[in-house]
């Protein structure tokens, strides 16, 4: 069985129906060429992705990740996703993939070739990292000011905050800037002082019994990971709440985990190389419950 699926996708425009959706799909191979060197995702990374977990077979979360990637293409004003067909695209591949371990499935939505079809799409499926060293252990982060305020995708709706573009160059940046700074990882800070997220993760914090992240206010991402933790914390009788957090409180929290979609959740070690409370008891809890059938 490959441990490696890449599908080409004919996007379908949303609500139409096709007697045979699998005939949308051609299967490729991934390391021969099959993109066209016009295109606008990898000229201008003018385009949106995904990328979801599928976990011993199981695709976690489909429907969220599909949600957002809905609510991208309109921030991006990109024809709108037809979801059944995109349902259909991640069932073929998580049926391809092996039946244990986790992998990472990315599904793009470009929006093509100038003058050329458009929009472009595709999945591609791989096997992921192995993360239980810092699932266990906990990442050390630096903050870094994200260069904006907190209230700048309302003033500036051209930054297409709250989308999730494929010009991820920044955020790559701004990781390779945590490790010269000896860190793993960095939280962004607004330039007028607040919390947002990591560049590949969402931010929560414990102070006392209650759990707190960014309000998804349209300047960061909003989390599908952070969402169904939440669902989780509240059904198993924790409180959970959506604010605006001042960057002082990340120096007073009981503990901060960053969470994603392949990585999960990791517990932060040191902040700012000060160390920082580290619960690896929660996160244990908090992996199990992720790793576990999600929909
Ligand atoms: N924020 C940013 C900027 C991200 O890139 C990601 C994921 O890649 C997240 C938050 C976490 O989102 P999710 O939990 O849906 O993976």
């Amino acid at each position: 069985m490959p441990d490696t699926v890449t599908l080409l996708i004919e996007p379908l425009p949303a609500g139409e129906t096709v007697t045979d959706i699998e005939a949308t799909f051609r299967e490729v191979d991934a390391a021969e060429p099959a993109l066209r060197v016009g295109e606008l995702s990898t000229q201008r990374g003018d385009g949106i992705f995904e990328t979801l977990a599928v976990s011993d077979g199981h695709p976690q979360e489909a429907r969220a990740h599909l949600e957002r990637l809905r609510n991208s293409a309109r921030i991006c004003e990109l024809p709108e996703p037809d979801l059944p067909q995109w349902e259909a695209a991640i069932a073929r591949a998580a049926a391809a993939l092996p039946a244990h371990g986790e992998f990472a499935l990315k599904l793009v939505l470009s929006r093509g070739v100038e003058h050329g079809p458009a929009p472009t799409a595709w999945l591609h499926a791989t096997p992921a990292a192995d993360f239980s060293g810092p699932r266990e252990h906990g990442v050390r982060v630096v903050t870094l000011d994200r260069g904006y305020a907190r209230d700048a995708a309302g003033k500036a709706p051209w930054l297409l905050l709250g989308a999730k573009t494929l010009s991820y160059a920044t955020n790559m940046a701004a990781l390779r800037e945590a490790k010269r700074r000896g860190a793993d990882d960095t939280i962004f800070i607004s330039s007028d002082g607040y919390v947002m997220e990591g560049p590949t993760s969402s931010v929560i914090l414990r102070h006392d019994d209650v759990y707190s992240t960014p309000a998804p206010t349209g300047a960061i991402l909003h989390g599908t990971t952070q969402l169904s933790l939440f669902g989780y914390l509240e059904r198993t009788g924790r409180r959970t709440e959506y604010r605006d957090i001042p960057v002082a409180e990340l120096g007073s929290a009981d503990a901060i985990w960053l969470l994603s979609s392949v990585r999960l959740a990791v517990g932060v070690t040191a902040l700012d190389a000060t160390s920082v409370p580290y619960d690896a008891e929660a996160t244990r809890e908090f992996n199990a419950y992720l790793q576990s059938p999600r929909d």
